[in-house]
């Protein structure tokens, strides 16, 4: 049995995650992100007290699993993308792993620049990678990403959506050639994708993608896209329903934190921030 809380709905009430906020750069912006790094009053993913380095990370996870032995699972989710903070992602993964070898290792990116990196992922032992990706259509992703930054060039438009695109499908063939079991998150934007989902899951599919989560776009006020309203539970239950035809659906996602810690349905975030700064 996958004990991954994420992956797998019936361990949600036994198995718990934690994710090391070390990855605060980003490489691309959404319309709908505003990161801050002490919204402490906030649940959302992008949003983190404190940044980590790796060997803090490590000290800090040592504490977390003292306290709260249910964690089986170690994630990197920002605040920024892990792979616009590759050094300091592949060290964390590397101490966590010579520390504690039978914990889950888990990523959550945009998927543009993975890619170089998913050998050593699968060697370093991480088995489970959730990509977001909101279009399959350079045209509508133009709409929900400002730009696309690849080494010291920066992207935008079409232009961008279309190599964030291209990396992102690139990333995913490798990872399941690799073994590593895949989740795509898209992000509900209203009148932006919301009508895009069939094309997304089909073509994820397509690719042996295992899970697709589709998230309700929280409205950051600082946001571009901030004014717009948050998908109703109608209108999600009516996305997820077209996109089950193609892949088997996540219904449980908390839109966690870059920091968060605890079992999805009883989250222990805000008890564990001292540890954080500690
Ligand atoms: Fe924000 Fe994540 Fe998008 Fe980067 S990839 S801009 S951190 S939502
Ligand atoms: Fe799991 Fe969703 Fe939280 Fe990611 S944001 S750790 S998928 S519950």
């Amino acid at each position: 049995m996958i004990l991954h809380p994420c992956f797998n709905e019936k361990v949600k009430g036994q198995c718990g995650r934690v994710h090391l906020p070390v990855a605060p750069k980003c490489n691309i912006k959404c319309n709908y992100c505003d990161r801050k790094y002490d919204c402490v009053n906030e649940s959302r993913p992008g949003v983190t007290s404190t940044v980590l380095s790796p060997y803090q990370a490590v000290a800090y996870l040592k504490k977390v699993l003292e306290k709260e032995p249910r964690i089986t699972v170690v994630g990197i989710a920002g605040p920024g993308d892990p792979f616009a903070n590759p050094v300091e992602t592949m060290e964390t993964l590397r101490l966590v792993k010579k520390e504690f070898p039978d914990i889950i290792l888990c990523l959550a990116t945009n998927g543009l620049n993975i890619g170089p990196y998913v050998e050593e992922l699968k060697d370093i032992g991480v088995t489970h990678v959730t990509i977001t990706i909101n279009a399959v259509d350079p045209k509508i992703g133009s709409k929900i990403y400002s730009w696309v930054r690849d080494g010291k060039v920066v992207y935008r438009g079409i232009k961008g959506a279309e190599l964030l695109l291209r990396r992102q499908k690139e990333a995913i063939k490798k990872l399941k050639d690799c073994g590593i079991t895949v989740k795509t998150n898209y992000i509900v934007i209203p009148g932006i994708n919301d009508h895009h989902v069939a094309d997304v899951a089909r073509e994820m599919k397509g690719y042996g993608v295992d899970l697709f989560n589709c998230m309700a776009m929280f409205p950051n006020p600082g946001a571009p896209f901030g004014t717009l309203p948050q998908p109703s539970k109608d209108e999600m239950d009516r996305v997820r329903a077209i996109a089950e035809e193609y892949l088997p659906q996540m219904r449980h996602c908390t839109r966690c934190r870059a920091d968060a810690v605890g079992l999805l349905e009883a989250d222990r975030t805000d008890e564990f921030r001292g540890c954080l700064s500690a």
